[in-house]
């Protein structure tokens, strides 16, 4: 079968790899039918993390079940289902408490499983998935085209805006400013839209994310950066800041911008993968601060998230600007980290 390999930065393909095979009674072997390029897989591929390669690349698809081990229960071959991008058993303290991406049991896509076998990564024809009962979700029946781009967000996208959003505490009627717009800071436009927030301004340049944004719910946009980007959203909200900020770029001018946007006894919630991100501590302490968030566990949300997604309620694949087939998959990076594309879909 095929699957994505970075084999250096910026040199990424589509290689032929083994086929994967049960290796466990609780795997499950899935045929990828849509896969997604993050955000956070351009800090490999611009050579920006410490590099292990070449590596098998990707960790959001959806797909169909082709066979299960003697020990699942709750998935079945047919089964259309959404990947979490870590994999995890569902079962552990952890897992009960809503931290799936600390599973006792768990991993990453394209990395060993804690017994050793390979698993694939989501960017490929076909994957293994370990704990299949505990890690994938099934939908009810077999979605529409359209729809398997809206389901594929739950893989990561949206549900990681949603954990900046329910991280932060966003209530009813609140105001909510939002750093990114990225995908998943667009993603949290929706999901604090979601949840009841009143009034939202989102932090984007670029028109066509600003257009997404305002779609989404954002109801004013602020263009500025910085201090001044923090400023104009203090402006907008009665010159105090926002009662809730979430941060969905994860680099210290961000984290500085939502903590300059947020009022005194203000909430932020953080999503964005953290690189150089220093806090000062005494400013939150002298304008009581709250921070929250982190790598989203977004197993525990998928459930709940689900059918709004499936009636139409929230369309979070609007995200989605570019699609090509998989064996595109360079001109799907390309374009990403060129900023034409905010997020591309692979499909299959
Ligand atoms: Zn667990």
């Amino acid at each position: 079968m095929r699957a994505t390999v970075l084999h250096a930065p910026r040199d990424i393909r589509l290689d032929d790899v083994a086929t994967p095979e049960l290796r466990l009674g609780t795997d499950a072997i899935v045929r990828v039918v849509a896969s997604c390029i993050c955000g956070s897989d351009l800090w490999p591929y611009r050579g920006l993390n410490a590099q292990r390669d070449p590596f098998r690349i990707g960790h959001e698809f959806v797909g169909v079940v082709e066979q299960v081990g003697s020990d699942v229960s709750t998935i079945a071959p047919g089964d259309f289902v959404i990947a979490p991008f870590t994999f995890s058993d569902n079962t552990c303290l952890l897992c009960e408490r809503g931290v799936h991406t600390s599973c006792v049991n768990g991993g990453i896509w394209g990395n060993p499983d804690q017994q050793g076998h390979d698993v694939d990564g989501g960017q490929g024809e076909i994957v293994r998935v370990p704990w299949a009962d505990g890690t994938l979700v099934a939908t009810p029946s077999q979605p529409s085209q359209e729809m398997v781009a809206q389901l594929l967000t739950l893989s990561d996208v949206f549900p990681t805006g949603h954990h900046a959003a329910v991280s932060a505490g966003v209530t009813p009627g609140s105001t909510v400013a939002v750093v990114g717009d990225g995908a998943v800071g667009l993603s949290a436009v929706l999901a604090a839209k979601r949840l009841g927030a009143g009034r939202i301004v989102a932090m984007s340049r670029h028109a066509d994310r600003q257009a997404i944004a305002r779609r989404f719910g954002a109801e004013e946009i602020v263009a500025e950066r910085g201090t001044d980007g923090a400023a104009a959203v203090r402006d907008i909200f009665d010159g105090v800041g926002a009662d809730f900020v979430l941060e969905c770029v994860g680099t210290g001018d961000s984290m500085k911008q939502a903590m300059l946007s947020a009022r005194p006894g203000g909430r932020i919630g953080y999503v964005g993968v953290p690189h150089d991100v220093e806090l000062s501590v005494p400013q939150m302490f002298s304008r009581n601060i709250g921070l929250a968030g982190g790598v989203a566990p977004v197993r525990s949300y998928i459930e709940d998230l689900l059918p709004d997604v499936l009636d139409g309620t929230v369309t979070p694949g609007d995200v989605f600007d570019l699609a090509v087939p998989l064996d595109q998959v360079a001109d799907g990076y390309r374009a990403m980290d060129e900023r034409t594309a905010i997020k591309t879909m692979l499909t299959l």
